[in-house]
């Protein structure tokens, strides 16, 4: 049996992290990966260009059940000092919007960032470990299908649910159930909505068409594009408003944002033009035929609506209700929203409050960021934590 101080358990963004952090402080550190490559899903993320932080990062722009845990890991490890690490290994990058910042080429440079700082602080990677079980005395044994190691201090790095296809398991669950740690329930969080068979029947066609809209969930709302689907909806709005929604709620749809319909009314109240010439210039024409010929809204000429109908309309147009009832799961879910339940971990170095040595980080905390870079910064920051503490 190999003794080491460190076994971090997945070779993901915040597993790497950590294995650096604790490797510079001279801690022996192997990291155990189930795939047979480290960080798939950095690989793929932001379009294979990886938006590996966000330059605006608030604590607004994460959800927990306890919106203070996760404010002492991102003040200590902040997207100015993932961008040093990058610019170190000059790695070029962009701004694409509101913050966000991609890999110029390919997200591959930042898995070889990580692995060449694991290899500088002789970080041991063993890929293609199937984990057996983990048992708890006076320190951890940890069982692969390769080796059996004893560890001082176990990091679970395993990340969320979200598309098993790269790798994603419970394992994390399992881990945080077998030592009694309380789980917030899970979900698929940045992830397409579906339509209930009625409403698709009545949207499918309009696969393609992009809006620019506000999207509303209670308090909650974002201001970005839908996008029509052959299943139901998507785009960045619909995305980051999935994560605060559970089965069963309305998210209400403002398709004219930028306007006041009563506005758009008095103008053209004299005017002998349907309301669909008018909608034409603040909406695509697909969605417009779409809502009429659903009968959500009329179409008369502008100047036989009265009072009450303007109202109406105007409240649809600003607020359109639509169930969210179904989403298309883990398999497109960016995220897991809900995980191990952050009242089980120290928030400065995520430590289990109820067993010394053992860890939690990344996505497989009930901590989940906005789309635009922010689910990396917490992986990242989390790392870091622990890495300090491991
Ligand atoms: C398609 C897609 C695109 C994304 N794009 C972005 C983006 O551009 N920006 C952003 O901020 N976020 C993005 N995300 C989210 C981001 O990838 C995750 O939040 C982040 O990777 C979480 O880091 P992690 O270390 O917790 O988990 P992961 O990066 O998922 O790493 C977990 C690792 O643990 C391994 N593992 C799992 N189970 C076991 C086991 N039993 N034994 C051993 N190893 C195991 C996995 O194979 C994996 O390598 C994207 C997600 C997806 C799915």
């Amino acid at each position: 049996m190999r003794k080491i101080d460190v076994i971090i358990i997945g070779a993901g963004a915040s597993g790497l992290m950590c294995a650096i952090e604790a490797g510079k402080r001279g801690r022996s550190v192997v990291v155990l990966e189930h795939n047979m490559e480290v960080g798939k899903k950095i690989r793929i993320s932001g379009g294979g260009r990886c938006n590996f932080t966000n330059i605006h990062t608030e604590f607004q722009n994460y959800l927990s059940s306890n919106p203070h845990f996760f404010k002492s890991a991102l003040s200590c490890f902040t997207p100015h000092d993932f961008c040093q690490m990058v610019e170190q290994y000059s790695v070029p990058y962009h701004e694409k919007k509101l913050g966000q910042l991609f890999c110029d080429d390919s997200a591959q440079s930042i898995i070889d960032l990580l692995l060449n700082e694991c290899d500088k602080y002789n970080v041991e990677i063993f890929c293609d470990s199937k984990i057996n079980n983990v048992i708890n005395s006076a320190s951890f044994t940890i069982k692969t299908n390769h080796e059996e190691f004893q560890c001082e201090s176990l990091v679970i790095a395993s990340g969320g649910l979200s598309i098993p296809s790269l790798g994603a398991s419970n394992f994390g669950y399992r881990i945080a159930n077998q030592f009694g740690l309380n789980i917030i329930e899970t979900r698929p969080g940045l992830v397409p909505m579906m339509w209930d068979a009625k409403n698709k029947m009545l949207f499918e066609d309009l696969a393609g068409v992009s809006v620019d809209v506000e999207v509303r969930h209670k308090k909650t709302y974002f201001r970005e594009n839908i996008l029509f689907t052959h299943k139901g909806l998507s785009g960045p709005a619909i995305l980051q408003i999935s994560s605060y929604c559970e089965s069963g709620d309305t998210i209400s749809i403002n398709l004219l944002p930028n306007h006041n319909f009563n506005e758009i009314f008095e103008k053209n109240k004299r005017n002998r033009v349907y309301l669909k010439h008018i909608l034409f210039k603040y909406l695509p024409r697909r969605l417009v035929h779409a809502l009429i010929d659903n009968k959500l809204i009329a179409n008369k000429f502008f100047v036989s609506y009265n009072q009450k109908e303007i109202q109406k309309l105007s409240k649809f147009l600003h607020g359109w209700e639509v169930p969210f009832q179904l989403t298309e799961g883990y398999d497109k879910a960016e995220v897991t929203v809900g995980g191990v339940d952050t009242n089980e971990l120290s928030s400065k170095t995520m430590e289990s409050r109820k067993v010394e040595g053992l860890y939690f980080i990344g996505e497989v905390v009930d901590v989940t960021g906005h789309l635009g870079g922010f689910n990396f910064q917490w992986a990242w920051a989390s790392g870091f934590a622990a890495g300090q503490s491991v």
